[in-house]
């Protein structure tokens, strides 16, 4: 008799052909909208036009008093730190696992990136920072894993009770919500991508939320030189005389990416709540599911749902491997199950390992990261497999289909040992 298992030669049980996840969703409406901004403005070095327009929109959205519009969530980062103040030799807390470009502009300011442990949820572990805090440290930086809050309260705290400037990545948490407050407005800034995948996309782009003036006249003098940094720095301010060139660095949005990120905007409450639906029906259907876990939401946190991320309990399926697990989920035709790849323990990737050949003289040369230094979090970048959360109801019947195939692997593991 032959395995029903796909990866033994079975049928698959996902059936859909075709591209099971896109994003970002586009519609008519949206490639008028960003046909339009063709004949309107393709370059915008002012405040003006369709990138005022986002801008409005994004303060309006997110209740803060300023959003500055950046070519992507990398600019952002690092206009937030050096509008922060992180200087050369300056420290700053940064989770352990998070997309390296978290942490990564750090270097071009020849700050330190000072890594600390995540919880179960991937999130820095707020009873983790204190014990990094060093004279040197300026600042702590949060990343919201998956579009997950982290607990920002806690953090808050620490910042205020050392004097660091907290900042957020908020670039997989568009519109997610904690005690009813938005990612990205609870500290000095917020700093979000628009990337292709992310929450709200504009195919490239970010943006830095802050409701701090200094802070937004050094992120306009940090990526936006000459026509924005004159019209927007008032003439008495210490920056103003800085206008012309700035820091030297341009970092404007594309005005097509402007235009589509303010389409996609107008939709994104939409597209949170249909996704919550989803992570709810795929959240009831794992429960009982052996070897596969959600990590346990709590209450008030209201996530971007970026990713849906299951913990692999291998030793619930008899000790099956992880690799093998997920190869079997794949040859279900459940290609959207995922491993994380480049978003890993940072102290894996050898820009933390060894940074002293692109930055020769960079204080990090001296104190480096190496395999093992973070237990958990490399604990749980190995054992998650997650899924793309849709967000229309006549998804369903695929993503019925993505149960049926875990289901299917998790029922049938004896025949992969
Ligand atoms: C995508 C991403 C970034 C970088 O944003 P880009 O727009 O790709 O430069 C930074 N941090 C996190 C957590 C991200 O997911």
């Amino acid at each position: 008799m032959t395995s029903p298992l796909a990866l033994l030669g079975g049928r698959p049980a996902v059936t859909a052909t075709g591209t099971h996840f896109a994003w970002p969703p586009i519609d008519d409406t949206t490639r008028a909208r960003v046909a339009a901004q063709l004949d309107t403005a393709i370059s915008l070095p002012g405040r003006s036009g369709i990138v005022a327009e986002l801008e409005d929109a994004l303060q309006a959205y997110f209740g803060v008093r300023h959003a500055i519009t950046l070519s992507s969530g990398t600019a952002a980062l690092h206009a937030a730190y050096w509008a922060a103040h992180v200087n050369a030799w300056d420290e700053v807390i940064v989770p352990a696992w998070t997309f390296h470009a978290t942490a990564s502009p750090l270097f071009h300011l020849r700050a330190v990136p000072v890594l600390c442990e995540t919880g179960p949820d991937g999130n820095i572990d707020p009873t983790r920072v204190e014990e990094l805090i060093t004279p040197r440290t300026r600042a702590v930086m949060v990343t919201h894993l998956w579009g997950r809050p982290a607990d920002t309260g806690a953090l808050r705290a620490i910042a205020e009770t050392h004097d660091l400037a907290l900042l957020e990545d908020g670039s997989h948490a568009h519109g997610a919500s904690l005690g009813g407050q938005k990612t990205g407005t609870f500290g000095l800034a917020g700093a979000f991508s628009l990337n292709g995948p992310k929450p709200l996309s504009g195919g490239e782009g970010g943006f830095v939320l802050t409701d701090d003036d200094d802070t937004y006249y050094r992120v306009l003098t940090f990526a936006h030189y000459n026509k924005r940094a004159k019209s927007e720095i008032p003439a008495d301010h210490p920056l103003a005389r800085y206008a012309v060139t700035g820091a030297g660095l341009k970092l404007r949005i594309h005005p097509l990416a402007a235009a589509l990120a303010h389409d996609q905007l107008g939709r994104l409450d939409g597209y949170l709540a249909g996704r919550a639906e989803i992570a709810r029906h795929l959240g009831d259907r794992f429960a009982d599911m052996p070897g596969l876990h959600a990590v346990p939401m709590p209450c008030g946190v209201i996530p971007s749902w970026y990713g849906l991320t299951l913990i692999y309990r291998p030793e619930e399926l008899g000790g099956l491997g992880i690799e093998r697990f997920h190869q079997a989920l794949l040859a279900e035709g459940a290609t959207e199950f995922d491993r994380p790849g480049s978003t890993c323990p940072m102290n894996r990737l050898s820009l933390y390992r060894q940074p002293g050949p692109l930055f020769p003289g960079h204080p990090l040369s001296h104190r480096r990261y190496a395999e093992g230094d973070f237990p958990l979090a490399e604990h749980s970048y190995r054992h998650t497999i997650k899924l793309p959360v849709w967000h229309r109801g006549e998804d369903l019947p695929l993503v019925d289909q993505y149960v049926r195939a875990a289901r299917k692997v998790t029922e049938h593991y004896k025949e992969l040992l």
